[in-house]
């Protein structure tokens, strides 16, 4: 506890969240990480290149590193399955940097920030006429009040339909399912906060960004995909003397890993979601829908539009081609990411087809196709004290407790590595 003011500037809010790290984590000669998503691969990657005389150990179970992360692409249409963009972090830009893959990396679009809300049949910008709508002093009422923590985000952001759309579009889930300490630390003011003044800090942090110091509001992504991130950090990986990657590897239970590698259990890092407090999940099945351009014309450029209402199977249009700088569809056309939350829909994929000809283009697409389905860690409410509260006989990375986003997860492997 007490953190200094250079860790506030290296990590930011980062360090409102508990690291879920057994004291004995740098014990022993070798680190064995079950999971080889980004959370694996990143702490895998820190660990490793600090102590180089320590082997490293990734077990995974698929035939794959990178876990959800994932780009589908056909002919000229390319997009992220899960993970596109990264919101703005020095760690993350720290990590690119690294991996010398600052001249794919670029921030979103200007033109393409604006959010919308489809609330009542109506598209409502996110911004300030979410604020006037929800009433600055009911918000910072609720602010204040949820600081007791363990509350939903729907008693933090007092206004249903508002919140339903925020969380549905970052966690799949209602907001009277989703806790607001996990999701918002720094609303809810969980955990210790940083020793200088918000703006302050800010302002310090935006000074140590390498590659470009992003503009407000946008995001990172990569010219080819997120898939991008994964091949160069798997190919680091492999040039490492002291690692090793074992994929359609699983094993029964933490004593047998510990028996095969000769590690202590307390040495172990689980980094895949679903350990941590019988943590459930739930299901998005992920299309792409594209259009030719002069079939868009009533779709303005931007973000994307968050559909908050139980009648509509789609939770979130995502305006891939809009937003990123990299090529995401043929001249001429544009391509969207639709997010279809499974629990609503019955499976039909003539169902979504239908709901985009009603709330979105009526026009028939060039290409409608399901890209993927996705597995969501739940954080229900009290979640985040929870797991800040539990006493572990390991340590456990990765976003079923690090935070929702890959950012998290990032900075979050810098925090172990330093502990090393
Ligand atoms: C649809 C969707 C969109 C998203 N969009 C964004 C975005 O735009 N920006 C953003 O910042 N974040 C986004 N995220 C979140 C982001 O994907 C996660 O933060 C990040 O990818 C989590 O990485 P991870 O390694 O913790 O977990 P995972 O990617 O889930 O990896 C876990 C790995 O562990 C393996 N594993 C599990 N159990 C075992 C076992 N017993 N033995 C061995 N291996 C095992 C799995 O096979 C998997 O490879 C999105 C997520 C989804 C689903």
């Amino acid at each position: 506890m007490g953190h200094s003011t250079e860790d506030w500037v290296k990590h930011g809010q980062e360090l409102r969240r508990p690291l879920l790290v057994h004291p004995s984590i740098s014990e022993g000669k070798i680190s064995v990480i079950i999971g080889g998503g980004l959370s694996g691969m990143t702490v895998g990657y820190q660990i490793a290149k600090k102590n180089p005389e320590r082997d490293v150990v990734i077990l995974e179970r698929g035939g794959r590193l990178g876990g959800v992360i994932e780009t589908w692409s056909r002919d000229d249409w390319l997009c992220d399955v899960a993970v596109s963009s990264a919101r703005p972090h020095p760690a993350f830009w720290r990590l690119v940097d690294e991996l010398e893959l600052g001249e794919s990396f670029f921030q979103s679009r200007i033109e393409a920030k604006q959010r919308w809300l489809f609330i009542d049949g109506e598209y409502v910008k996110l911004g300030w006429r979410v604020i006037f709508r929800i009433g600055v002093i009911n918000l910072l009422r609720s602010m204040i009040k949820s600081r007791k923590g363990g509350l939903p985000v729907s008693n933090l952001i007092p206004d249903k339909s508002i919140a339903d759309g925020i969380t549905l579009g970052i966690v799949n889930r209602y907001s009277d399912d989703v806790d607001a300490d996990f999701l918002f630390p720094s609303m809810t003011k969980f955990g210790e906060g940083p020793s200088l003044g918000y703006r302050r800090l800010a302002r310090k942090i935006r000074g140590t960004y390498p590659l470009f110091t992003p503009r407000k509001g946008a995001f990172g992504s990569f010219d080819d995909g997120m898939e991008v991130l994964i091949d160069k950090l798997g190919e680091k990986l492999n040039q490492m003397p002291n690692v090793s990657v074992q994929l359609h590897t699983e094993y029964d239970s933490l004593s047998d890993i510990s028996e095969v590698f000769g590690v202590s259990i307390e040495s172990i890092i689980w980094s895949s979601p679903g350990i941590l407090q019988k943590q459930k999940s739930s299901e998005v099945a992920v299309f792409v829908v594209g259009y030719r351009e002069s079939n868009t014309t009533k779709i303005p450029v931007g973000y994307g539009t968050l559909f908050p209402q139980p009648d509509i199977v789609i939770s979130g249009i995502l305006h891939e081609s809009d937003v990123h700088v990299g090529r995401r569809a043929p001249p001429g056309h544009r391509l969207f990411r639709v997010m279809v939350p499974v629990s609503s829909w019955s499976g039909d994929e003539q169902e979504i087809m239908n709901c985009l000809k009603e709330i979105f283009v009526s026009a028939d697409p060039v290409i409608f196709e399901k890209i993927g389905h996705c597995s969501i860690p739940s954080y229900e409410p009290g979640y985040m004290r929870r797991i800040s509260e539990t006493k572990l006989d390991f340590s456990i990375t990765g976003w079923g407790g690090s935070g929702v986003s890959i950012v998290h997860v990032v900075d979050e492997a810098e925090r172990i590595s330093e502990m090393f």
